[in-house]
């Protein structure tokens, strides 16, 4: 019997040849891009802050952060929706972990705060669901792929944090994928309070319209600094 394997994808895309040099350490204060249906991940040091923007506006941005000293302790929507009280973290608050630490804090938001804790990363499984018949790129394998090209594995597919998805639950509990409210150049603002590696995906969901009424997937960027 074939056994699951987190860390293996079910297909390959350009992230396994777009990875930050030096096992994905940044320069601080450089521009970078996550290529439009492509993961990267990147080494943060604690103390150092990452903004993530979305040029485009309609694209949603799926986050993951990992201990670097630990890949198995990761950020958890789970333990996070229980430690806030609610479902969508907001500037100020801290984002824990699955040993409910915080890992981050979240800094700053410029768009409406319109974000998903809820939903699972798209995966090979998801698009078969959909329909695809062929191999579609997927937020599940980008995350795969971005650590195995910086030398690590998933030890899991821990729930992302997605950026700007727009699932609003209606008063009887039912959701529905509706494109982002925010607008072209909104960023989000997080600080590393220890040390960790982040992993964003530009997802490539072009069949529902959670980036975008269009179903164009389009790039983000993202930069690390220290504030000062
Ligand atoms: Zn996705």
């Amino acid at each position: 019997m074939k056994t699951f394997n987190p860390a293996k994808p079910d297909g390959e895309n350009e992230t396994l040849t777009i990875a930050l040099p030096d096992s994905g350490t940044p320069t601080l204060g450089n521009t970078y891009q996550v290529p439009a249906r492509c993961g990267i991940a990147v080494k943060m040091t604690a103390g150092q802050s990452i903004k993530i923007t979305n040029p485009s506006g309609h694209q949603v941005c799926d986050f993951w952060a990992f201990y670097q000293h630990d890949l198995n302790e990761y950020l958890s929507m789970e333990h996070l929706r229980t430690s806030l009280g609610k479902i969508i973290p907001v500037p100020g608050d801290a984002i824990v972990s699955n040993m409910r630490r915080p890992l981050l804090t979240f800094l700053v938001d410029s768009s409406p705060g319109i974000h998903d804790t809820l939903i699972a990363a798209c995966d090979h499984q998801r698009y078969q669901q959909l329909g695809c018949n062929d191999y579609h790129d997927n937020c599940t394998d980008n995350l795969r792929m971005a650590l195995l090209a910086i030398g690590c594995q998933a030890p899991a597919i821990p729930s992302p944090f997605n950026l700007w998805m727009n699932v609003p639950v209606d008063a009887s509990g039912n959701t529905s994928f509706e494109a982002p409210l925010c607008s072209a150049g909104d960023y989000v603002v997080f600080k590393a309070e220890y040390d960790v590696i982040i992993v964003l995906s530009a997802c490539p969901q072009d069949i529902t319209p959670v980036n975008g009424a269009n179903c164009q997937p389009a790039p983000v960027d993202f930069m690390i600094f220290i504030d000062d």
